[in-house]
């Protein structure tokens, strides 16, 4: 245990070496061999370099951009390379960085909204794989999630089906280039010409992909058109901590013009305190992120990213046909640009005992469970890093694969499937719930390492709300102050 208020403050040299030593802990940042959560270019020298420029900034406070013009002009500097990027030659385009996608949505959603303020039930049509963050920002901001099915085969949003959702409250329409979960790129054209035609807004959530694709088109990958340079879009968010490698904590939102960001903001005067001008949802931030961003960003350079896109577009071919090649797993769509994804047709082949036995052979990929007619999958996000180690991937799937058909499926007791999928989400009390956690040995925050096929089972056959329920609860255990 850490303890954060020692009755005596402890040497520095200490406190560093008890961090690191909690950092063992943790899944592997970089080495290109954990497939989600984490972007690792693999460049030796841009780690120092985004450390000593966050450390720079990191006092630096966002809340007045008249009193730190460092924080300003970098601002400015990340907003204009976005606009550069996927502003489609449109001068007008403004924008702003946020601390992450989920805000880039929520302001895009708010932006939205204050736009229509006689609509007094605000709607939103947002395909079925668009980011759970957009379920998250109509639920903070009180507009209605309409959630539109896509085509079952391509799995990309179908431009009808959501012209068809429009009503007369609908204030915002959305496409993913690409969805997270399966690396598909939405028809951004049509969706926004319908958009267009009925006069609401469109945004395009690059937040995943916006920062490659542009670089994998360049290197002759097909890209369907998705940015600004297609008429009816109006706002577009790029995380620069996925595919433009800066540390965490910096997304943009842009917007096609000034008129459409306005509503963005946040301006308050009713208090004796200073007038509140935010354009984000935070008030006080610090600049280190953004500073950090400004060093990748240079550092890499455009020449830089089109190599990065490269590397990461030679990973993705390998690890594709080596999943293609076992016999039972199957790709759920073709590996177009940066995510392998893919699931089991042999029930002897178990994706989540699978994904377990990768793990501990050091390979951590995402298990995604199954979703309406989506089957179970394993999502690999990958990056360029991933190019310097591919080769030593076919092996361990082989292994893997060989362990997974030794062990079978996990075994669930029928009193534990009963309870997941028929319970009313609302019979799981905490107390239920701790004490399925402890049965399932995830009690104690140990790391789950290579044990979660049990769990990944379960809620595999749980609705959606129950998988809710239960993690909420299970995150709201392990999230409790540690004993003095
Ligand atoms: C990651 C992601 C988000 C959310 O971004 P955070 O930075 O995790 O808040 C939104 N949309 C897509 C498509 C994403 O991949």
């Amino acid at each position: 245990m850490i303890n954060a208020l020692p009755d005596h403050g402890v040497p520095a040299d200490r406190i560093l070496a008890e961090l690191s030593a909690l950092r063992e802990l943790d899944l592997p940042t970089h080495g290109g061999t954990l497939f989600s959560y984490v972007y690792d270019s693999g460049l030796p020298d841009l780690d120092a370099l985004t450390r000593s420029a966050h450390a720079l900034s990191s006092h630096v406070n966002g809340l007045d951009p008249t009193a730190f013009p460092s924080l300003l002009a970098t601002e400015n500097a990340l907003v204009s390379a976005a606009a550069r990027l996927l502003g489609g030659g449109v001068p007008t385009v403004v924008g702003n960085v946020t601390s992450g996608g989920t805000e880039s949505l929520i302001l895009a959603v708010k932006a939205a909204r204050d736009s229509r303020p006689e609509v007094a039930q605000p709607r939103m049509a947002v395909p079925m794989t668009g980011h759970a963050a957009f379920a998250k920002a109509g639920h903070y901001l009180g507009v209605a999630l309409d959630s539109v099915p896509v085509d079952p085969q391509t799995l990309a949003a179908d431009a009808d089906a959501m012209a068809a959702a429009v009503t007369p409250d609908t204030i915002l329409i959305a496409a993913s280039a690409p969805s997270y979960a399966h690396g598909v790129v939405d028809p951004v054209t049509d969706i926004a010409a319908a958009a267009a035609e009925r006069g609401v807004r469109c945004h395009v959530d690059a937040c995943f992909g916006g920062w490659v694709l542009p670089y994998l088109r360049r290197l002759g990958v097909p890209v369907p058109p998705f940015d600004f340079s297609v008429p009816g879009v109006t706002s577009l968010s790029v995380d620069l901590h996925k595919y433009a490698y800066c540390p965490k904590g910096v997304s943009v939102l842009l917007h096609r013009d000034d008129r459409l960001r306005l509503p963005q903001y946040f301006g308050y005067a009713d208090w004796p305190g200073y007038t509140m001008v935010n354009s984000g949802v935070a008030s006080t931030r610090s600049g280190g992120p953004i500073a950090a961003a400004v060093a990748a960003m240079r550092h890499i350079g455009d020449d830089g990213y089109l190599r990065l896109a490269e590397r990461t577009r030679e990973a993705v071919a390998v690890l594709a046909s080596d999943v293609a090649a076992v016999e039972g797993l199957r790709l759920i769509v073709p590996a177009g640009n940066t995510v392998v994804c893919f699931t089991s047709d042999d029930p002897g082949l178990d994706l989540f005992v699978l994904a377990d036995a990768l793990a501990s052979r050091g390979w951590h990929t995402q298990p995604q469970l199954p979703f309406g007619a989506m089957p179970a999958g394993v999502h690999m996000t990958v990056t360029a890093a991933v190019a310097d180690r591919v080769d030593e991937f076919a092996p361990v799937l082989a292994e893997a694969v060989a362990a997974t058909r030794e062990a079978g499926p996990v075994p669930l007791p029928d009193e534990l499937k009963a309870l997941v999928s028929q319970s009313p989400p609302e019979h799981l009390t905490p107390e239920l719930i701790a004490e399925l956690a402890d049965r399932l040995g995830l009690g104690g925050g140990e790391p789950v390492t290579g044990r979660m096929a049990v769990v990944n089972s379960l809620l595999a056959m749980a609705p959606a709300r129950t998988r809710e329920r239960l993690l909420v609860e299970f995150v709201s255990l392990l999230q409790r102050p540690a004993p003095a």
